[in-house]
């Protein structure tokens, strides 16, 4: 690749390299390499696109290169000072672009998260002990000095070193002068100390310690291993895997523990602490900037251990990576829906093939996904089948709302009142669930029938009492609660139409008005800090109802927590989702798990008017195992994933019929094929966002077939999208809205 550089017209006629940017195109551009600088592959540079300046990633050299006229070459504005992306992490960029059908430069954006600035940090003056140049006589500081670096001969900073041998600066600097120490600069010390894995530990039980020592083992081989750790909530799932990060660290390795939730992390990072004596590295969508610049460059550097954090942590450029742990692997936050639409966990298993690198999965609940894989061996299993120590799992009990209404105006039923009441006179905690944020999910006018409806979007606009405003949940639209009805002028006949949240924290305050009733919901003010305050108040039992939506379900740990009550456990039922059953029971499972965690009898009450559902009855009886035998028996029946392929391809325009005809112009273009169905146009679920029309062609093959390539012959041979029109590709589509 490297050529002889001869100039010819002021530019270098010598390496060309292909470059990575972060922007929509199929491939690297060429840049010409400046005399004098040096870039290998995974060099971060910066080049110039048209007029404006990007960071870029060198990618790796392939024929098309020389192929470049050399006059047309711009140069590479500048190299970064920081290490380069491994080649593993260029074939997973290259991976993950192929798998999502994204342009490969979008992917790599994910990797270059840092914003321009890659100033390496400032170094830190310190003092290098030359034990070679010991005088031979002594004053007693200095002999403090000498065996206190005679065990510890790695660079010092003046002020630790004075402090630690108990002597002024000024005999430092005498020493210095005499030249026991060589004054040098270090990097900067790292955003978080390193765990210590050397401390004591919670004694395992044999189940727990049996879990433990297959992952240690999978660690210590050194190669690609997946391993489900499928326990039931509060079986001591984190314990083991820690154990796992232990051995990774104890070999000198980096671990990524991945997190569904910021909300889980604060819990996490004091359960770390306990155990490792030291906080992991954060990494979520919150972080301010120059602390995400700071987490990233040590990451690269091998300087933090041990990331735990959101799914887009998983393309951190890791120095050493040594395992990956995903926590609650079923959950649907690691996908993402937008730009680049990848499942975090998949992605995740990939990185650690490509890695040589062992990979845990844990959840109570473990996605249909997984468990296949784990039955057919592909994955290594283990089994945790019961809580740690006294705590039993909840009693769950159906409340069949046909036979115990709610009294008029409420959503309750008498039933799980009552429980609630108990358990708040014995000094414990309820928990009521409801997946639903504000006030109504719906607004009506009684007079003439008006609904309120937002008017970018087909979604019905959702009143928030406590921001008196009615908000669309897909696109953000807000409008003040108006007083007269906008349709028929009608003053003060709106009516809210079901419950959500906040109307439920009335119901309760009418029943339990000197109980301390807390509201718990994504949309809160006060944003993830005040949701983390709440949390922690609520698990030290300083409040007595707690009323949540979803983020309330996973994780948490509250010792107090006797009763939950599931509000409308029906909700997710109704959509149409193929994975409907899968999730209404994992969600629900994990809700009535945040019950009896400490040893007290406890009890999950599930409203529903379907209690024979299937759902109900595994949930009810306990026998997951039936559950997933029938729910993957309907998968393998209906050639649905992981027994089938499955994409969605999402045609959307500003005009409904333009939108429409091209959907139906790609259908007309997608070829015949022996294992591969295509179906649709139809309206998606969610047929207008954001003032864009949406259809939606589903790709349907068998397991093997190659739906990507499959895709890429349907776009390619279809009318190109102009216009406002858009198509985005969605392999493995998540739910179908
Ligand atoms: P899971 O992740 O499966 O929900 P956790 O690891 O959170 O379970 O464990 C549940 C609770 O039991 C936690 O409070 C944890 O500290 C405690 N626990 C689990 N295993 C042990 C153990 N071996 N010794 C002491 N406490 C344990
Ligand atoms: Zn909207």
């Amino acid at each position: 690749m490297v050529g002889d550089s001869k100039k010819s017209g002021g530019m270098t006629t010598g390496q060309v390299v292909p470059v990575l940017v972060p922007l929509p195109v199929p491939g690297p551009y060429s840049y010409a390499v400046p005399e004098g600088m040096d870039v290998t592959p995974g060099a971060i540079v910066q080049v110039p696109v048209g007029p404006r300046q990007v960071p870029g990633l060198v990618w790796d050299a392939d024929d098309t290169a020389g192929a470049v006229d050399p006059v047309k070459l711009r140069p590479i504005t500048q190299a970064f000072d920081c290490p380069p992306i491994d080649a593993t992490m260029r074939r997973f960029i290259d991976w993950v672009a192929a798998w999502t059908l994204t342009p490969p430069g979008l992917v790599a954006r994910m990797v270059l998260r840092v914003p321009a600035a890659f100033d390496p940090e400032p170094r830190v003056p310190a003092l290098q002990p030359m034990l070679e140049t010991k005088p031979e006589r002594l004053t007693p500081a200095r002999r403090r000095v000498f065996e206190l670096i005679e065990d510890n001969p790695g660079a010092w900073t003046k002020s630790g070193l004075a402090h630690a041998a108990g002597v002024s600066t000024s005999v430092i600097d005498g020493l210095v002068k005499a030249g026991t120490f060589k004054p040098v600069m270090l990097p900067p010390p790292a955003v978080v100390p390193d765990p210590d894995t050397g401390r004591k530990r919670p004694e395992l039980s044999g189940d727990q310690a049996e879990a433990a020592e297959t992952l240690r083992h999978a660690v210590g081989t050194d190669c690609y291993s997946a391993t489900l750790i499928d326990g039931v909530t509060g079986s001591g799932k984190t314990e083991v895997y820690f154990e796992a990060v232990a051995a990774a660290l104890d070999k000198g390795k980096q671990a990524l523990i991945l997190l569904p939730e910021i909300a889980l992390t604060a819990t996490f990072l004091e359960r770390f602490h306990d155990r490792f004596g030291a906080r992991p590295a954060e990494w979520h969508s919150d972080m301010a900037p120059k602390m995400r610049e700071k987490v990233w460059r040590q990451v690269a550097e091998g300087r933090v251990r041990v990331v735990a954090g959101a799914r887009s942590a998983l393309f951190l450029p890791f120095r050493d990576l040594g395992l990956i742990v995903i926590d609650e692997e079923h959950d649907q936050a690691y996908k993402q829906d937008e730009r680049v639409f990848y499942n975090a966990r998949d992605m995740a298993v990939v990185r650690a093939h490509l890695g040589d690198l062992p990979i845990v999965l844990a959840s109570a609940t473990p996605s249909i996904e997984s468990r296949v894989n784990a039955e057919a061996g592909r994955y290594g299993a283990v089994r945790l089948a019961s809580r740690f120590g006294e705590a039993a799992m909840p009693d769950l009990r159906t409340i069949d709302m046909r036979k115990h209404p709610p009294a008029r105006g409420g959503f309750l039923s008498p039933v799980l009142l009552e429980a609630v009441g108990r358990a708040i006179e014995r000094g414990e905690q309820a928990l009521l669930f409801l997946n639903r944020r504000g006030y109504a999910p719906l607004t009506l006018c009684r007079v003439c029938g008006h609904r309120f409806q937002c008017p970018n979007c087909s979604a019905w606009l959702v009143e928030h009492r406590f921001r008196q405003q009615m908000q669309c949940h897909h696109c953000g639209h807000a409008e003040k609660v108006p007083e007269a009805c906008p349709q028929c002028g009608t003053l003060d006949h709106l009516a809210a139409c079901g419950p959500g949240v906040e109307r439920l924290v009335e119901e309760v305050v009418q029943h339990f008005p000197d109980a301390r009733t807390v509201m718990l919901s994504s949309d809160m003010p006060g944003g993830a800090k005040r949701l983390r305050l709440e949390l922690d108040a609520i698990a030290k039992g300083e409040a007595d109802i707690v009323i949540g939506t979803q983020l309330v379900a996973k994780g948490h740990h509250f010792p107090k927590m006797t009763v939950v009550g599931v509000v409308d456990a029906d909700i997710g039922l109704t959509n149409g989702d193929p994975r409907a059953a899968e999730r209404t029971f994992q969600l629900l499972h994990q809700v009535t798990g945040r019950a009896g965690r400490t040893g007290e009898a406890s009890h999950g009450l599930i409203q529903t008017y379907q209690p024979e559902h299937p759902v109900m009855a595994a949930l009810v009886s306990g026998d997951r195992e039936r559950f997933y035998e029938r729910e993957i028996g309907e998968r393998q029946r209906a050639g649905l994933p992981p027994f089938g392929r499955l994409a969605a391809l999402i045609i959307s325009g500003e005009d409904k019929a333009e939108t429409e005809k091209y959907a139906r112009s790609l259908r007309a273009a997608a070829p015949r094929s022996d294992d591969i169905d295509v179906l649709g146009p139809a309206e998606a679920p969610l047929a207008l966002i954001r003032g864009r029309y949406r259809y939606r062609l589903l790709i349907h093959g068998d397991r093997k077939s190659d739906i990507q390539a499959y895709i890429r012959s349907v776009l390619s041979a279809g009318p190109k999208a102009r216009g406002s029109l858009r198509v985005q590709v969605d392999v493995d589509p998540q739910s179908f809205l």
